[in-house]
């Protein structure tokens, strides 16, 4: 590597000031960041430095076109003390791909892998043993090019701050079936980790907590007939004991942990399909009797059990289920995350 990372640390640390027993989600960082510039079309000089506030031109580009795209990923610890992360490489081929899809370069591999593990490495003791316990890590791009025409940037910063991390969702999760508002369109930006794919989803999401829903599960732009994913989490239902997930496209973002449950799932001998998915089935199904189980997927909670849905006007409840698929691949990714259970992809490093 021509680049060696440049590390300064930070004079004090600020863990002792943290309650890790009563954490909210995102709101406290660890005392240091990684940051590279982007500049006469190269990647400049990578640096550790104490997290802190970043000095940026009024008119750079980030806040005219939000040209900025962002990962999440997780670091793990065990018993022992070894922090783990979870197919790291998926999400730095993910910032790539919206990278790309916004018009803004790619990081270099080798750069992102070795300045995340010094980074972890740095903050070690902010990552916490236990299920449940990780730290959250958010890599993400912004333009920082001081120049407002409307055209792609000249200049970015890549960074990765990290944040210490409980379950991220508790309770029941209740879901509003989009019929107005859409997420994403064809030859759109959907499958990108696109800054601006999520703030446009904070409007309808704010309307669904008024009436008592969590996330909306998003549906297609052009009829609103076939289910798509959630807020942050790709969405899967099990009628009858097969397991049922939309297939990823230019609308929807190829979850890791999607693909991660999907291949579970198959050396489970679950039968899966990957298909699109009508409102509809998922309507009848539950009418029947045969819709056992709605879960959410993301880096975040892993699974997020759905408890029920509401679709013009009419609640629907999922019952209870004793043998939750949920809860089996809650654990088994739990485990491999956790390094409790071998894991046979190779999918922990
Ligand atoms: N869909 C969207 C829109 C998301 O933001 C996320 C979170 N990254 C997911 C799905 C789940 O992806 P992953 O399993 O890689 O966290």
């Amino acid at each position: 590597m021509t680049n060696s990372i440049e590390i300064t640390k930070a004079k004090t640390s600020k863990i002792q000031d943290v309650d890790f027993e009563n954490l909210s989600f995102g709101k406290i960082f660890t005392d240091h960041m990684f940051t590279c510039d982007f500049k006469n079309g190269e990647w400049q000089k990578p640096e550790i430095t104490p997290y802190a506030p970043l000095t940026l031109d009024p008119s750079a580009r980030v806040f005219h076109y939000g040209q900025a795209v962002f990962e999440g990923m997780k670091a793990y610890k065990d018993d022992a003390g070894k922090i783990w992360l979870f197919r790291p490489e998926d999400n730095l081929a993910r910032i790539n791909k919206s990278a790309e899809r916004l018009a803004m370069p790619a990081f270099p591999h080798d750069l992102f892998m070795e300045g995340l593990k010094k980074l972890i490495n740095i903050d070690e003791d902010w990552v916490k043993p236990g299920f449940g316990n990780s730290l959250y890590i958010r890599p993400f791009v912004i333009a920082t090019e001081p120049a407002i025409a409307a055209s792609p940037a000249l200049e970015y910063k890549f960074l990765i701050i990290c944040s210490p991390a409980q379950s991220y969702y508790s309770g029941d999760v209740r879901v509003l079936v989009a019929e107005q508002f859409s997420r994403s369109a064809n030859g759109g930006v959907g499958f990108a980790k696109a800054a601006g794919n999520y703030a446009a989803q904070f409007y309808p999401t704010s309307l669904a907590n008024q009436e008592g829903f969590q996330q909306i599960i998003w549906t297609d732009a052009d009829t609103h007939e076939y289910l798509e994913e959630a807020g942050t989490m790709n969405v899967f239902f099990r009628i009858n004991d097969t397991l049922i997930t939309a297939p990823t496209s230019e609308r929807i973002l190829d979850g890791i942990t999607r693909k991660s449950i999907i291949q579970i799932a198959k050396d489970a001998d679950i039968n899966v399909e990957i298909r699109p998915i009508k409102v509809s089935e998922i309507v009848e199904a539950s009418k029947n009797g045969s819709l056992k189980e709605i879960f959410g997927s993301g880096t975040a909670a892993v699974v997020s059990p759905i408890s029920a849905f509401s679709h013009k006007g009419e609640l629907f409840e999922v019952p209870k289920q004793d043998d939750k698929y949920s809860d089996k691949f809650k654990n088994l990714l739990n485990g491999i995350q956790y390094n409790t259970l071998e894991d046979p992809y190779g999918w922990r490093q």
